[in-house]
C-alpha cells in the first residue's frame, strides 16, 4: 500500500530547553475568555456560555524570540488582528474529564498568537457562518517554545501581554480567565474525544488591535519563552 499523494508533513513544536518536540493534533480556540476582551467586542460576558472554533495544525507558525518568524499580511484582509494567548498542550486524552482531573491531562503550555482576519469575521458574525476564514488561515498561529507543566506549572495566573513595535497593546492577567483551563478542558471533552497533542487557545485579554506590514509583535507570559512576529 502506498500514498496516493504526498502525505502531509506531520507538525510538532519545539520544546524549550531540549531537542524533543510536542506533536499537535488539533487547535481549539476559546472565544472571548476574558471580560474585558467580551466588552471591547461589544458583548456581556456575564451571560455567555463558553464556545469554541478551531484552526488547522497547518496554520502555526513557530516564532520563538529572539529571532522571531515572519508572518506575511494574510491575502483576503485589510484588518488582521492580534490576539496574545496562553496555548495548552494536552498530554492525555478522554471524554467526560472532570474539573478537578483535568490538570492531569495538560503537558505543557506555550505562547501564541490567535491571528485574525477581523474583517472576515465579521461578516462571518453578521451573516450567522462560520469562522473560518477569519480564524483559520495560513500563519494564523504563531506559537513559542512549548515548556512543560513539570517545569512550568498550573498556569491559573501570571502576566499575559502584547506589545507592537515596543508599545504595549495588550496587558492582563491569565486570573481574569472567565473559563478556567481546567473548566475548559472539561467543557470540551463533553463536546468532543480529546486526544494527545491537542492544543487549547486560551483565549486573550483586552486591547486587541490590526497589525500592519513593518510591525514587529511581541508576546510574553510570566514563566514561558517569548514569542516574537514581524510583519511582512
Ligand atoms: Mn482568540
Amino acid at each position: 500500500m502506498a500514498n496516493v499523494i504526498k502525505a502531509p508533513d506531520p507538525v510538532a513544536i519545539p520544546v524549550a530547553g531540549s531537542d524533543d518536540t510536542f506533536p499537535v493534533n488539533r487547535i481549539f480556540c476559546v472565544g472571548r475568555n476574558y471580560a474585558e476582551h467580551a466588552r471591547e467586542m461589544g458583548h456581556d460576558p456575564d451571560r455567555e456560555p463558553p464556545f469554541f472554533f478551531e484552526k488547522h495544525p497547518s496554520s502555526l507558525l513557530f516564532a520563538p524570540a529572539p529571532d522571531g518568524a515572519e508572518f506575511p499580511y494574510p491575502q483576503g484582509s485589510e484588518d488582521v488582528h492580534h490576539e496574545i494567548e496562553l496555548v495548552v498542550g494536552l498530554s492525555k486524552g478522554g471524554n467526560d474529564i472532570s474539573v478537578e482531573h483535568a490538570f492531569e491531562h495538560v503537558w505543557g503550555y506555550a505562547v501564541g498568537i490567535d491571528m485574525t482576519r477581523r474583517d472576515l469575521q465579521g461578516v462571518a458574525k453578521k451573516m450567522g457562518r462560520p469562522w473560518e476564514i477569519g480564524k483559520s488561515f495560513d500563519n494564523a498561529a504563531p506559537i513559542g517554545m512549548f515548556h512543560a507543566i513539570t517545569e512550568a506549572g498550573h498556569m491559573a495566573e501570571g502576566h499575559i501581554r502584547l506589545d507592537v513595535n515596543g508599545e504595549r497593546r495588550q496587558d492582563g492577567n491569565m486570573n481574569a480567565m472567565i473559563w478556567k483551563i481546567p473548566e475548559t478542558i472539561a467543557y470540551l471533552s463533553a463536546l468532543f474525544t480529546l486526544q494527545p497533542g491537542d492544543l487549547i487557545m486560551t483565549g486573550t485579554p483586552a486591547g486587541v488591535g490590526p497589525v500592519k506590514k513593518g510591525d514587529i509583535l511581541e508576546g510574553h507570559i510570566e514563566g514561558l519563552s517569548s514569542i516574537k512576529v514581524t510583519v511582512t
